[in-house]
């Protein structure tokens, strides 16, 4: 009997992987609910070069996800120094290898942005629709008769000596794991009900809205600062909050020593069931779009699952399981194609991460940042 690949959780990174493995030719079994009430909805920032460490070099994209992407001048900007200065040292480091730059006065006023400082993201950064490029893989994946798919949620999973060997559905079904299998948990920001990992979990609040007329234009594809974003998608906008949202749960207490530079941000600190309303209208103001836009009914927010250090958790657990999680804002790193290309080589390597992936660790790392704010 070959090989077969259970994906627990398909969003973003396990739509991805199923894909491939269908691609290399196994069985996958997949088990999600498909409504995605935890799923995470990003923005749709690709920003494989802007502000990133040199590690992490733009390399080829999973091509399925070109006819979803959008390109044109993406800004971030905002009135601290310290941003600026950090965006100067991210360019020196970066020099002769990005066509990013700080924006002259002229060019902020140009683009109708209010704040002190701003940078041009990199060209080889663009807007991805997520989740029709989402919809797209699940319909490879629904249409693949290697493929199993099952709309339900995983409640607990056996396992012997550090070996997974069963799968339990919500509806009380068990799936057997022979020993052969692997098992790939791609729960997202649900993956610390079932292991311990030091996350964060911010919710962030976002509408999408008809591109209408009134709408301010200033050429920008997207932009954002620490309070408010905008995206231009085919179709419809995105607008968000920025960095601002709610600390919905805070990591268990021994990891906490972890974030504390993160949890003085006053900017997560927000509490109370209407934040997602009032983050929105402040958004709102600042993009000074026509308040004929606003819907009440199309208030929506989802969680992001941040690790220490920004980047996301490849965790080869026991024999023949692998946790892939904490994309936090980076999850375009699950259509990257070196991202799956070594996912994928590393489980045909006898479950042993190839030393690209490898080099990511230690994982937890603080010194290898997002330079963002
Ligand atoms: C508001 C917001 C904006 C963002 N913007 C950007 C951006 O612009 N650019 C960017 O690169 N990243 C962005 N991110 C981050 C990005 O969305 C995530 O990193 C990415 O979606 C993570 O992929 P994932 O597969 O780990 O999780 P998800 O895409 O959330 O998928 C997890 C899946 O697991 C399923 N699941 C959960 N529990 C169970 C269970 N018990 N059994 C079975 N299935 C289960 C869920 O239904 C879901 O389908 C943003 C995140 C948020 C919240």
């Amino acid at each position: 009997m070959s090989r077969h690949f259970f994906v627990i959780g398909c969003g973003q990174f396990g739509a991805a992987l199923a894909t491939r493995l269908l691609g290399r030719g196994y069985g996958v079994t997949v088990l999600d609910d498909g409504f995605g009430a935890d799923r995470q909805t990003p923005w749709g920032w690709f920003r494989r070069a802007t502000l990133q460490p040199r590690s992490r070099q733009p390399g080829l994209i999973e091509p399925m996800c070109l006819p979803f992407t959008r390109k044109g001048p993406m800004i971030i900007s905002s009135s601290r120094d310290a941003s600026r200065r950090l965006w100067q040292q991210w360019l020196d480091g970066w020099r002769g290898n990005t066509d990013a730059r700080l924006l002259t006065r002229q060019e902020r006023d140009e683009f109708a942005i209010r704040d002190r400082h701003a940078i041009l993201c990199d060209s080889r950064d663009f807007l991805l629709d997520f989740s029709s490029y989402h919809a797209h893989l699940m319909e490879r994946i629904h249409d693949d008769r290697r493929a199993v798919v099952i709309p339900s949620r995983m409640r607990s999973f056996g396992h012997r000596d550090r070996t997974v060997t069963r799968l339990v559905t919500e509806t009380g079904n068990g799936l057997r794991v022979d020993d052969r299998d692997t098992v790939v948990f791609a729960l997202g920001n649900q993956t610390t009900r079932f292991f311990s990992y030091p996350i964060l979990r911010i919710r962030l609040p976002f509408m999408d809205v008809a591109p209408a007329a009134g709408m301010p234009s200033s050429g920008v594809l997207a932009w954002w600062n620490e309070t408010a974003s905008i995206q231009h998608h085919e179709g419809f906008t995105r607008i968000g909050c920025g960095l601002q949202g709610r600390v919905d749960a805070l990591p268990e207490l021994r990891y906490w020593h972890r974030y504390m530079s993160f949890l003085g941000k006053t900017r997560y600190a927000h509490s109370g069931p209407d934040v997602p309303a009032r983050l929105l209208r402040a958004a709102f103001t600042r993009l000074g779009l026509p308040p004929g836009l606003w819907r009440d009914d199309a208030i929506r927010s989802c969680v992001v699952d941040a690790t220490p250090a920004f980047r996301p958790i490849v965790d080869f657990w026991g024999r023949n399981a692998l946790v892939v999680h904490g994309f936090s804002g980076s999850g375009f790193t699950a259509h990257e194609d070196w991202f799956l290309r070594d996912i994928l080589d590393s489980l045909e390597n006898h479950h042993r991460p190839v030393p690209r992936l490898r080099a990511l660790a230690p994982l937890f790392s603080r010194d290898d940042r997002s330079f963002l704010y």
